[in-house]
């Protein structure tokens, strides 16, 4: 990072009495940065949002914004704004009436024409002219999210926080409105932090993803970073799905590394990672659903897993099969091209799959789990 971050979480904390929501913590995020807290429900997304707009005091360390350590600093000393969960609209007042409550909490007495010059142009911003004088009730779910963007942004915050800004609306809606939030990062030119439990929509919109997990920072990346390279099982699986399967490292030949599954069979890896394994020591290798190809069992395809199908479930573009590998082991899932694989293979079936040794990812293989 060149230029000094817009927020700087430093050994940040928050215990509720004896339960740690958020143990310390160091984050840094760049000026203009699209920035997304990804992790299942209660893992501490929504209080580390919640201590950098002022809402929560932190129990341990600084935070800084803007060069400011803001860590005493009421939410409306902190040059940044939020986008609530349940967008928090005033049900009495008009869209403009509630744009415009922005403005007047914050930036003492504006001129009366400049006020309405601000709450336009986040009106136009938003694509709501014409909607002014309509009260939140007569709003669509799409419309009542793009008057709460329009609120937070009037006063032009360094920094937008955004609790998962999307959750309430439909599925449709929602990949609209994520080409949406893309624009608005674009257009505004600001820092937007955001939280969701959804990995889709943090892979698309982010530059960097921090993936969160019980109250600890599990691993930042821009989202190619955390697909290609996961540090752990458990980012493997969130970021994507993975099948994980424990081994044994058995060695190396060249620039592969072998390692025995439970049943016997052999897998290679020629990943980076791989290198760090000794023989004999214990390791979980991880293959993604949609780097499995299919092959017929007795071509004897390289660094194949022998399988019987359980299930043959058709998704549109691609057909997900449940895999038991022949001698044993956890049930695999495959992603395969609905031409990849011949009608006639149904429940039942053998079928090898094969995987390239570069997608054969491999954790732990330094020891100790
Ligand atoms: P997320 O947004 O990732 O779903 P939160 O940050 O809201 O999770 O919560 C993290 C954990 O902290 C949860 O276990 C939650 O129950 C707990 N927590 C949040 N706020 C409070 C509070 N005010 N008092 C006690 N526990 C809380
Ligand atoms: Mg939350």
């Amino acid at each position: 990072m060149t230029s000094s971050p817009i927020v700087a979480l430093d050994g940040v904390a928050k215990r509720y009495g004896a339960f740690v929501a958020l143990h310390e913590t160091d984050l840094a995020i760049a000026e203009g940065e699209f920035v997304t807290l990804l992790g299942p429900s209660g893992c501490g997304k929504t209080t580390t949002l919640r201590l950098i707009g002022g809402f929560e005091q932190a129990s341990d360390g600084r935070i800084a914004i803007a060069g400011q350590d803001v860590t005493e600093s009421p939410p409306y000393r902190r040059p940044v704004n939020t986008v609530f969960q349940d967008y928090a609209l005033f049900p009495h007042m008009s869209v403009a009436e509630n744009i415009g409550y922005g403005l007047s909490v914050r930036s003492g007495r504006l001129e009366k024409t400049e006020r309405r010059r601000r709450v336009a142009e986040a009106l136009a911003l938003v694509g709501l002219e014409g909607m002014a004088d309509r009260r939140p009730g007569a709003l669509s779910g799409g419309q009542r999210q793009r008057v709460a963007m329009a609120r937070a942004v009037v006063r032009r915050p360094r920094v937008l926080l955004l609790d998962e800004p999307l959750s309430a609306l439909d599925v449709k809606l929602r990949e609209g409105m994520q080409v949406e939030l893309k624009r608005l990062h674009r257009e505004l030119g600001i820092t937007f932090l955001m939280v969701t439990h959804d990995q889709t929509e943090a892979l698309a919109l982010s530059d960097r993803i921090v993936v969160m997990r019980e109250g600890r920072i599990a691993q930042i990346g821009s989202p190619t970073d955390l697909y290609d390279h996961p540090a752990t099982p458990y980012v493997a699986d969130f970021i994507g799905a993975a099948n994980l399967l424990e081994a044994e490292a058995l060695g190396r030949e060249g620039d592969v590394c072998a390692f025995r599954l439970v049943n016997g069979a052999t897998l290679r890896s020629r990943r980076r990672e791989a290198a760090g394994a000794t023989t004999g020591s214990r390791v979980t290798l991880g293959v993604r659903p949609e780097r499995m190809m299919a092959a017929r069992p007795e071509t004897g395809a390289a660094n194949a897993l022998d399988c019987i199908v359980m299930e043959r479930l058709f998704h549109g573009d691609c057909l997900r099969i449940e895999l038991a590998p022949e001698g044993g082991g956890k049930p695999l899932f495959a992603e395969l091209a609905r031409t990849a694989l011949p009608a006639t293979v149904s429940a039942g079936s053998r079928l090898a799959v094969h995987i390239d040794p570069d997608d054969v990812m491999v954790f732990d293989a330094g020891g100790g789990k």
